[in-house]
């Protein structure tokens, strides 16, 4: 067992870190403000190399490596899990045409997107099918060799900000799960429009929003894959994603950590530092052994993926622990931060705040439970 990280990887840790620093870092005010992610920050992953993280260099990445990608979520995630998540959420489409598109779709897509920092949407939900997501009521029906797109897609990251958006739709409801299809949709085509974006409790910088299709006319040769397997994709690209998920829990709970030891030095009650009291310095163990095993965990995950190893129980093990302990990390540090840690000038308020959707997307906790004894009771 080595586990020591390559140097590839120490150097992509450390280029995610310094763009987290010295980009990420000094607009989170803005972005908390104005609701709203700078897509020239999303372009800037491009300029400096993270955009092309995990995807293959004949189409313009520097080589497949599940873990570079964990450990940037990581880093980015402790400036701000709105720049995480605009990395890995926005990169997602990318991800699922890498993963099932035909060599034409991959030579059409990726360089473009992987150049230009082109967000992509990939949207499932629908305001009657979350954790049920093959009950899916958006349909595709053939029209030659064209295929027309009618429903409305719920709560879809990037909506109204993506240039892309794979769609998943029913083209045999008798089929059920294996009657789902991929499609790979450009917005501007005629019928595409976005609804209701959300107001979020956290995570503000992400828009999250409603996808309508109304007689959206889409040629054969976008169909993502083949006929009738989209969901078994869609399933398939959830567990890598739900590393990465994970790995946003982590990023918080390190950062939370971090912010914990540095105020509980400074701060002075009953004549020292509160460092000094038991309660205190049983907080920070228990986090810190938190972070230390969800870290290893994540990492394990990666790993198994990396060595084209079966993942998915670790998977959905890691982003169940990541994101419960990223939760816990971030609530036990804004309590050794007293009434400070409630008030808005401290930071430990939004990464609190943002920090619970990681175990709502990416499948709930609960969903992860499933997966994880559906893995043990085979
Ligand atoms: C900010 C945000 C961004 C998102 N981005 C995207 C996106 O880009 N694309 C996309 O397609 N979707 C996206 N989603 C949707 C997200 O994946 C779903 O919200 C999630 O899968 C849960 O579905 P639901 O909200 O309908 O909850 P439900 O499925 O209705 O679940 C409600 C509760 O019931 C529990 N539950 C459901 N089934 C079971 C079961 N079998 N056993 C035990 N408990 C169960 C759940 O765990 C949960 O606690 C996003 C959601 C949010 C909030």
């Amino acid at each position: 067992m080595d586990f020591r990280l390559t140097e590839d990887q120490e150097s992509i840790r450390e280029l995610a870190a310094k763009f987290a620093k010295e980009v990420c870092a000094p607009e989170v005010e803005t972005i908390e403000a104005e609701h709203r992610f700078p897509i020239e920050t999303f372009r800037k992953f491009s300029e400096v190399g993270l955009y092309s993280v995990n995807f293959d260099e004949e189409y313009g990445g520097i080589g497949k490596d599940a873990l570079a990608e964990v450990i940037v979520v990581e880093e980015l995630t402790k400036a701000s899990l709105s720049h995480a998540a605009a990395f890995q959420i926005n990169r997602a489409c990318a991800g699922l045409i890498d993963e099932v598109g035909s060599p034409e779709q991959k030579a059409k897509y990726l360089p473009w997107m992987i150049e230009n920092g082109i967000p992509g949407s990939v949207c499932i939900t629908e305001s009657g099918a979350g954790s049920d997501a093959a009950s899916m009521r958006t349909m595709a029906v053939r029209d030659g060799d064209d295929w027309i797109l009618n429903g409305t897609k719920c709560f879809i990251t990037g909506a109204g900000v993506s240039e892309l958006y794979i769609v998943c739709a029913q083209t045999d409801r008798e089929l059920g799960a294996k009657g789902i299809t991929l499609f790979i949709v450009d917005p501007s085509t005629p019928g595409f429009s976005i609804g209701k974006i959300e107001n979020k409790m956290g995570l503000v910088g992400s828009q999250t929003g409603e996808v309508i299709l109304q007689d959206v006319r889409v040629p054969g040769e976008n169909v993502l894959g083949e006929v009738g397997k989209g969901f078994k994709y869609v399933m398939a690209n959830l567990d890598g994603a739900r590393i990465g998920t994970a790995a946003q829990g982590l990023g918080t709970a390190e950062a939370a950590l971090d912010l914990a030891i540095k105020y509980s030095k400074e701060r002075v009650q009953f004549g020292r530092p509160i460092s000094k009291f038991q309660g205190i310095q049983w907080y920070l163990a228990e986090m810190a052994t938190k972070v230390d095993s969800a870290k290893w965990m994540i990492y394990h995950a990666a790993w198994l993926k990396n060595e084209g190893l079966p993942f998915s129980k670790e998977a959905a093990m890691a982003k169940l622990y990541g994101t419960t302990i990223g939760r816990e990390v971030v609530n036990t540090a804004l309590q050794i931060h007293g009434g400070y840690g409630y008030m808005k000038d401290y930071p430990l308020e939004r990464m609190y705040r943002d920090v619970r959707i990681t175990e709502i997307y990416e499948g709930t906790s609960e969903i992860q439970k499933v997966v994880i004894a559906g893995q043990l009771l085979r």
